[in-house]
């Protein structure tokens, strides 16, 4: 008998999209060889439009939103995961076009899953969930361009975000010298304490970019796009680097050619979605080994799985202050 469960739905008519909190069966699941329990989820700026409808982020329906979830495997028939095995699942379209983690029960592609890594616990991971493992995918990024913590200052603007928080955090630890951008200098202590050794003004950065500055960054993890990502640019060192992962500020980027035909420097894409499998391993287990996981407590707090639908606004409205992990009950 197929077992039944509790998931948000959201499903779309003339009228529009809904999302209403719904009873379904695992026959109601999309395809896949592996059917996980999910324990804990999150909610990041993607689920927010996606459960608001407030932009086309749900691309299939109906669907079960939610990009990012921890469980328990509970049937498998992929090779590398059986029962009572705990996974994280991240990207490759889930919550998107594919059902997600907004619900007792998932079921995926094993080949998206990652185990949990020693050191870190179902609820850690959705603590750190996608903006943590974004910013780990770009501290590798800069140490794969050659950069080590002895080398010169590294950037990270908006610090205060989820991306930038962990990548304060883990750079910190590593022993970089760590300049952190906020909007919000009331948040100067908090970044302090995260690892950061100096903290500006995000406005330093968001007048129209001179074509080259002076070079004070040795790299630079940037969500911002826009102005912001301009001027790092024009302000890195000879071969420095910068991980662009955010568009936070905009879309675009008002640039010129002169910082990488005139000091060789490098723009790494980061791609959170279709990264391949061991680049993430990898990602979540530096996460399990160079983030110290009492600073979570800090940058996460607990949200009702109830209270989401309400969540989904308030973090499209700015009203939201660090990471929500949602147990899913
Ligand atoms: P958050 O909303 O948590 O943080 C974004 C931060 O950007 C804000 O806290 C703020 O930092 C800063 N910011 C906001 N507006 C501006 C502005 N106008 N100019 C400069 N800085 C600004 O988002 P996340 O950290 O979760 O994500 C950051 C970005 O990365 C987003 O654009 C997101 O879409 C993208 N992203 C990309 C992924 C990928 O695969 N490449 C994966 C995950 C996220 P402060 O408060 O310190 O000023």
């Amino acid at each position: 008998m197929s077992a039944q469960f509790q998931a948000y739905q959201i499903g779309k008519s003339d009228s529009g999209q809904r999302c209403s909190l719904t009873q379904l069966e695992d026959d109601d699941l999309m395809a896949g060889d592996v059917t996980v329990r999910v324990e804990y989820t999150t909610l990041n700026y993607k689920d927010g439009l996606a459960l608001t409808g407030r932009s086309p982020i749900i691309r299939k329906f109906p669907l079960i939103p939610g990009i990012d979830f921890s469980g328990t495997v509970i049937e498998s028939s992929h090779a590398d995961f059986g029962e009572g095995d705990a996974v994280i699942l991240n990207g490759f379209g889930v919550g998107e076009d594919h059902s997600g983690g907004y619900a007792q029960r998932a079921r995926v592609s094993g080949d998206w899953l990652v185990p949990v890594p020693e050191g870190l616990d179902m609820r850690s991971a959705m603590a750190i969930g996608t903006a943590g493992y974004t910013a780990m995918l770009s501290v590798l990024a800069l140490e794969d361009h050659g950069i080590g913590p002895d080398d010169g200052d590294l950037l990270v603007t908006g610090a205060v975000g989820g991306v930038g928080s962990i990548a304060v955090a883990v750079l910190g630890k590593l022993g970089y010298r760590v300049v952190a951008t906020t909007g919000r200098m009331q948040e100067r202590e908090f970044l302090l304490g995260l690892g950061a050794t100096e903290v500006l003004e995000r406005a330093e950065f968001a007048e129209k970019a001179r074509p080259l500055g002076k070079e004070r960054w040795r790299g630079a993890i940037d969500v911002a796009g826009g102005n912001t990502l301009a001027n790092v640019l024009s302000q890195l060192s000879r071969s420095g680097a910068v991980a662009v992962c955010g568009l936070a500020e905009s879309m675009s980027l008002p640039t010129t050619v002169a910082p990488f035909i005139l000091r060789g420097v490098t723009a790494y894409g980061i791609d959170s979605v279709m990264a391949p499998l061991a680049r993430r391993k990898l990602a979540w287990q530096r996460l399990a080994a160079d983030l110290d996981l009492d600073l979570l407590d800090e940058l996460c707090f607990d949200l009702d799985f109830h209270d989401l639908p309400q969540a989904a606004e308030d973090i499209l409205d700015g009203k939201i202050r660090g990471r929500a992990v949602i147990k899913v009950p």
